[in-house]
């Protein structure tokens, strides 16, 4: 019988037990994870930050799934140490599990710039249900906050303060919020829509310091202005676990690099999710940590399977407003595209093109088409007959299947 050992219970390492279980019905599952929750929705933190939503009811395996599927679940229990040679994980506590096959999905973690007062108290990032809770705590009594990244996160989280009864200030390093996700025109016209529902934003802003205050801190900006708050939330990225990968003296750039099994370089040790590097490329993106997952389960388990990437795609969620980025958004007018844009609506949609391919769509206010939109770029489907309609968004897009 072999046993499968799992360092992290997020997605990636959920999609893997999934697949491992299915292929083989026999094999011992074991899952640690640092976290004490069982396996949540990440994306719906910013939503339990406004108080929308509560832990319940995005978790999303409980621990009835685990005991169906025979997974062994190690809740707050951190794998310290690997020894690849005898196939042991250890915990701090020195307790040893034995593995045949091993994969690490250990996820990621918020990056926090190098700004002076970054670490002092009041000053917040968002990666779990912890980081939630503290925040959460120190809302009672606050009524300002600034947001350190105006990126899809930022904003989310932003929101989620906002609905939590805060006003809230962002603060972004490039001229433009989104900057991966939109261009100049659909930032502007994003922008405004979130002022009108009381966002203050500080574009193309530098933090200088995060200093205290009376009752509170300031946020000082190079160059002015400086911002009171009660309380600060980085938002400036992520970054790859790589604690265990390194111990275990693995290649790493981007993450862990990883062949198309989601292999290390190291026989019998898998590695999927926010902490990989695959073909140059880390995501970051729930959907490619699931699909990598899969694809690292199914080959532990001895089924080939190949993983190819994924077309990144992401959607604003803030009530009111709709917005689909999907792949290539040509945000420096380089490339082809076909625009519709139209300010009393507040839409905007844009569709990249290439060789007659759809190879990125940004759509703001009105997301018809999407899932179609999405599959064309995915599937690399020629779309010359229609191009110039593209963007329109009274274009029959059942032509796109
Ligand atoms: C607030 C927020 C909103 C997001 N919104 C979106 C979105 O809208 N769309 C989207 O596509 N993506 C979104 N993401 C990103 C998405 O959630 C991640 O890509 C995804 O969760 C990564 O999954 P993972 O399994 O690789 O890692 P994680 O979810 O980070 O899980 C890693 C697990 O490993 C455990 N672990 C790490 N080291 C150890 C160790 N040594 N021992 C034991 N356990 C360990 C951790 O405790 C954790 O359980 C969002 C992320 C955040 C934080």
């Amino acid at each position: 019988m072999t046993t499968y050992l799992i360092v992290g219970n997020g997605v990636a390492g959920n999609s893997a037990a999934e697949t491992i279980r299915k292929v083989d019905p026999a094999g011992k599952i074991l899952i640690f994870s640092r976290e004490k929750y069982h396996f949540y929705y990440t994306p719906a933190l910013p939503e339990y930050l406004g108080g929308v939503k509560q832990v319940k009811d995005f978790i999303i395996h409980d621990a009835l799934w685990y005991e169906k599927n025979r997974i062994e679940l190690f809740l707050g229990t951190e794998i310290a140490q690997i020894d690849s040679q005898k196939k042991i994980a250890l915990t701090p506590k020195g307790a040893k599990f034995s593995y045949d096959q091993l994969l690490l999905a250990c996820g990621g973690k918020s990056f926090v710039p190098p700004i002076p007062g970054a670490s002092s108290p009041g000053v917040f990032t968002l990666r779990t249900v912890e980081d939630a809770d503290a925040i959460r705590k120190k809302l009672q009594g606050a009524s300002k906050a600034v947001v350190i990244g105006g990126g899809l996160l930022g904003l989310e989280a932003g929101n989620g303060l906002r609905k939590a009864g805060l006003e809230v200030s962002v603060v972004e390093f490039f001229p433009r919020l989104l900057p991966r996700q939109t261009d100049v025109v659909g930032a502007a016209l994003l922008q405004r829509q979130m002022e009108e529902m009381g966002f203050h934003f500080y574009l193309g802003k530098k933090t200088q310091e995060i200093a205290p205050a009376l009752g509170g801190l300031r946020v000082i900006l190079e160059g002015g202005p400086e911002l009171f708050a009660h309380l600060v939330l980085i938002s400036a990225g992520v970054r790859p676990e790589l604690t265990l990968a390194r111990a275990l003296n693995l290649a790493v750039d981007k993450g862990i690099k990883v062949d198309d099994h989601m292999l290390t370089g190291l026989k019998g040790v898998y590695a999927a999710g926010d902490l990989v590097e695959h073909r140059g490329r880390f995501y970051g993106i729930w959907p490619a940590s699931m699909e990598q997952g899969r694809v690292a389960g199914a080959n532990m388990a001895g089924q080939e399977r190949t993983y190819a990437g994924t077309v990144p795609s992401n959607s604003l969620k803030v009530v009111g407003i709709d917005l689909l980025a999907a792949g290539e958004l040509d945000a420096e007018g380089k490339m082809e595209s076909v625009t519709v844009k139209d300010e009393a609506r507040k839409v905007y949609r844009k569709l990249v093109l290439k060789d007659h391919c759809i190879v990125g769509a940004m759509l703001l206010g009105d997301t018809r088409g999407k899932d179609e939109i999405q599959r064309a770029i995915q599937s690399k489907k020629d779309v010359s007959p229609w191009e110039k309609d593209l963007a329109n968004e009274k274009f029959d897009f059942s032509k796109l299947k």
